[in-house]
């Protein structure tokens, strides 16, 4: 048999009925990625596997480091082909870690290629490959298509002017592709040279000076309204953990004025301003119904010597063992005493953490299902007993039957398959339990649920718009927006 199967991760009969009659062929609505807008909107073009597949890609960096590569071959001058070969000598080395599999099932999906990769089989899979890669099925939003991605929300910064996402919205593009609202340089107070060069960017996005706190938060919002003309309706924070010291509005001005003077917040100044900045943003996300997410927890940048030479995000993290439960829960109280919680998703880095954050949802209901989520598997706990990790706390501690699903956090266009991988799982979960007798063998019951988990609920809960406007008219003339801008019906969203 080969090794991506149909019924690969789906070990009884029932699972394999599920999957195939209610997961597979749900659409796809990947509502936390990374991935380029601009390659979305020029329609790039790979030029090979390495372009697709390893670039920029620190899990890959991760293991071929583990196995002795030089950095040469990871991040540095070798050629395209010598990384590619670089990583498919590591392959055979990673049996039993998530790239394994995801390495063959994207292989399988994206190019049909059955064979596993390795040292011998680099050159004619490099080949094979290759050749699909020219056609316009494997182009940026062929891949979009053959997936069945009906929308995916991007990561930006609020300077970013969204000109990709704007042109997207006037394409006619089928995918649905929106941005997400990501602060987290806002709070860098602590470190005033990176701040301040942040702040005038703030400004120039906003059209205005922001010499005192006030009009910081007046562009913040600007640009918070500008986004939501764009139509986005989720921000996300990446942090250790939640800011909860909070501080006054003065307090926090005081703050602000010493670092827009070049002077560094103090560690407990910049947990002040943390604090601060983080009720504002809720407030910003309840007014305008949009999903705020967390993620919460990794230690990173751990290897100085090689963060120096290689800069962030290059795969020198871990998961961080911070206390995150009094913390968390302070801040969404802090909220949601003044009716200001937004809908909210935690992901958690640490699966110490995986309970505790599950027992938090309850905490705090709205007027809508499930208002607060708990993310899926993130990171390194983004593979198979990471999965099963989350969705037996979630069911144990909430309603599975409610959540949100399943979200690439990729910046690759090779990693759709990973809501595959998560709907076997999902699928071969429920079916175990099944088989057991410990739920009831009704697909009227079963059916349902999967269908959401997969999309419906994703859908339903994030609200989206059917119509994108683009900005306000204060921000953007309206002769420079196209009549698709100005009013573009989605039916199917
Ligand atoms: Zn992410």
């Amino acid at each position: 048999m080969r090794f991506i199967h149909e019924d690969f991760l789906l070990h009884t009969r029932t699972a394999a009925r599920l999957y195939h009659q209610f997961a597979e062929a749900e659409p796809i609505f990947d509502y936390h990625c990374h991935l380029s807008p601009r390659d979305i909107a020029q329609n790039r073009q790979f030029k090979n596997l390495f372009e697709i597949w390893l670039e920029g890609d620190h899990y890959k960096w991760r293991a071929m480091r583990a196995n002795g590569e030089a950095e040469r071959y990871c991040t540095g001058a070798a050629t395209p082909f010598e990384k590619f070969q670089a990583w498919a000598a590591t392959v055979p080395h990673t049996l039993r870690n998530p790239l394994y599999h995801w390495t063959h099932l994207e292989l399988k999906r994206y190019f049909g290629i059955d064979e596993l990769l390795d040292e011998k089989s680099a050159a004619r899979i490099w080949k094979k490959a290759g050749q699909q890669l020219a056609t316009p099925e494997l182009s940026a939003q062929g891949i979009l298509k053959r997936f069945n991605v009906a929308a995916l929300c991007t990561t930006d910064d609020p300077t970013d002017n969204l000109e990709h996402h704007r042109a997207l919205a006037a394409s006619g593009l089928a995918t649905r592709v929106l941005p997400t609202f990501r602060p987290d340089k806002a709070l860098a107070v602590h470190l005033p040279a990176q701040f301040n060069a942040w702040v005038e960017r703030l400004e120039q996005a906003a059209n205005m000076e922001t010499h005192h706190l006030a009009e910081f938060l007046e562009a913040l919002q600007k640009r918070h309204e500008y986004f939501h003309a764009y139509g986005c309706r989720l921000s996300d924070h990446g942090l250790s953990r939640c800011y909860a010291d909070f501080c006054s509005p003065k307090t926090a001005a005081i703050i602000f004025a010493r670092a827009r003077r070049g002077k560094a917040a103090s560690p407990s100044e910049q947990g002040q301003f943390g604090a601060f900045m983080m009720l504002f943003f809720g407030r910003l996300d309840a007014v305008k119904g949009w999903t705020k997410q967390l993620h919460l927890g990794p230690l990173r940048n751990n290897n100085t010597r090689l963060l120096s030479e290689l800069g962030a995000d290059t795969g020198f993290d871990s998961i961080g063992d911070y206390p995150q439960g009094t913390a968390l829960a302070a801040y969404l109280d802090a909220l949601d005493r003044e009716q200001a919680l937004p809908k909210t998703i935690i992901y958690n880095s640490n699966p110490a953490d995986n309970y505790l954050f599950a027992t938090m949802l309850g905490n705090f209901p709205g007027s809508i299902p499930a208002k607060v989520q708990l993310g899926s598997g993130w990171w390194f706990l983004d593979q198979k007993e990471g999965m099963e990790w989350q969705l037996n706390a979630l069911s144990n501690m909430g309603l599975l039957s409610r959540f949100v699903g399943m979200v690439t956090d990729s910046r690759s266009f090779m990693s759709y398959p990973r809501h595959e991988y998560f709907r076997r799982v999902l699928c071969n979960l429920i079916g175990r339990d099944v088989e057991n007798g410990e739920i009831p063998n009704d697909e009227m019951l079963l059916g349902p649920m999967i269908r959401n988990i997969c999309y419906a609920n994703a859908r339903q809960y994030l609200a989206i718009p059917d119509v994108v406007v683009g900005a306000p008219k204060a921000l953007v003339k309206p002769s420079n927006l196209t009549p698709g801008q100005r009013r573009r019906r989605r039916p199917d969203l």
